[in-house]
């Protein structure tokens, strides 16, 4: 069982190492996307109203930003300090001179290399600068880095209110209720190649869009043309799994224009860019019947304008009266421009770790965290 912050029974003057979800956006010195470190807000805002000292630590994913300008963000909202240092000197004389119900913000964890390398003498120095370990990074929790895996070993760990709604949310998705259907878009099979197989094992449907459908349709013989394809390789063992649907009519674009076409009818000089409209239609009876609904990924290539196939399968999915669990950053963004954020029973900030924990039904910071120190 994950221990949450809120079976920590005293808080008053404890110091605690809070791992946030503080990777943001940064441009010019400025946050330019503040969501998520006003989620981040509610466990840090729970500890500080306790009496603790909070000492908050994240990452940038860039390794050589610093986090200044989300101090310059957050100093506003809450008694906030700022220390140029990760888990040296500096961090530990500006940890003990913290008062109680105050916050430290560290410098991007991943200046120091060892966070990364999941270096012990790293996750020792970082450690020793608190009594507890909050983690409340969920995007994070598929990383065996230092700071995920290896502190709460050493101090005791719990889950933060913005982790556990993750591990909650993303839950019944590991044991659908069926009729269930799973929807996987995007791209680079490679990487979704365990999360298909998983689903598979558990799923009565899983409809394959986005450029993950142009690998299957290449196992299956066809032309795609200039499309998007990681390879057949590892759609071939899949090809003859009778829960997978694929579109059957798709949406290229090549040097005429745009035009829908079956998909064993791609030219040469098509590029598959969206499922189209007919294909969705397809799909809709599965997505009406279904009393689970698991979606991950674009359907087409929305940078270029191909956003139809996934503006409409969102609001298609948004109508079930089934439970639908539905993350991805790009697949976030669509859901977010059509105003449907909570027409959905879980949106998940996730990325990475949220395929990992559909894959494998749990994370290497989530079991630190249950068998920690
Ligand atoms: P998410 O971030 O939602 O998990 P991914 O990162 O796996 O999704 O994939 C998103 C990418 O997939 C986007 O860049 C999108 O353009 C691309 N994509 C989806 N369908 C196609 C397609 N038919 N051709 C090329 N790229 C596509
Ligand atoms: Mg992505």
């Amino acid at each position: 069982m994950l221990r949450s912050v809120e079976d920590i029974s005293h808080l008053q003057g404890v110091r605690i190492l809070l791992r946030a979800a503080l990777n943001v956006p940064i441009e010019k010195g400025k946050v330019t996307d503040t969501l998520r470190l006003d989620l981040a807000m509610k466990t840090v805002s729970y500890l500080l109203a306790r009496g603790a000292r909070v000492i908050l630590a994240s990452h940038l994913s860039d390794k050589k930003a610093s986090l200044q300008p989300v101090f310059a963000y957050l100093k506003n909202r809450i008694p906030l300090s700022f220390v140029s240092d990760v888990a040296g000197r500096a961090a530990h004389q500006a940890a003990n001179e913290l008062k109680d119900g105050t916050a430290l913000l560290l410098e991007n964890l991943r200046w120091n290399p060892g966070e990364e390398a999941n270096d012990p003498e790293f996750a020792r120095d970082l450690a020793s600068l608190a009594d507890l370990y909050v983690n409340d990074d969920f995007t994070v929790a598929h990383r065996s880095h230092a700071g995920v895996v290896s502190v709460p070993k050493i101090i005791p760990g719990y889950a933060g209110f913005q982790f556990l709604a993750e591990v909650k949310g993303l839950t019944p998705a590991l044991t659908p209720e069926s009729p269930s259907l799973a929807i996987v878009g995007g791209a680079k099979l490679v990487t979704k190649i365990a999360l298909l197989k998983s689903l598979l094992a558990k799923y009565d449907h899983v409809f394959v869009g986005g450029a993950l459908s142009n690998d299957f349709f290449l196992a299956k013989g066809y032309e795609i043309g200039k499309s998007l394809t990681s390879g057949a390789g590892d759609a071939k063992e899949l090809l003859n799994n009778s829960k997978i649907l694929l579109p059957e009519i798709v949406t290229v674009s090549n040097p005429a224009g745009r035009d829908d076409k079956n998909a064993d009818a791609v030219g040469k000089e098509d590029v598959i860019s969206d499922i189209a409209l007919a294909s969705i239609m397809a799909l809709a009876p599965y997505v009406k019947k279904a009393r689970t609904i698991l979606w991950n990924g674009p359907m087409g290539h929305f940078e270029t304008g191909f956003t139809e196939g996934t503006d409409e399968l969102a609001k298609l999915v948004s109508q079930s009266s089934g439970m639908t669990v539905v993350g991805g950053g790009d697949t976030l963004a669509s859901i977010q421009g059509l105003n449907l954020m909570d027409k959905f029973t879980f949106v998940s900030t996730a990325g990475g770790a949220m395929l990992d924990f559909l894959a494998n039904g749990t994370l290497p910071g989530i079991e630190a965290l249950e068998s920690g120190s």
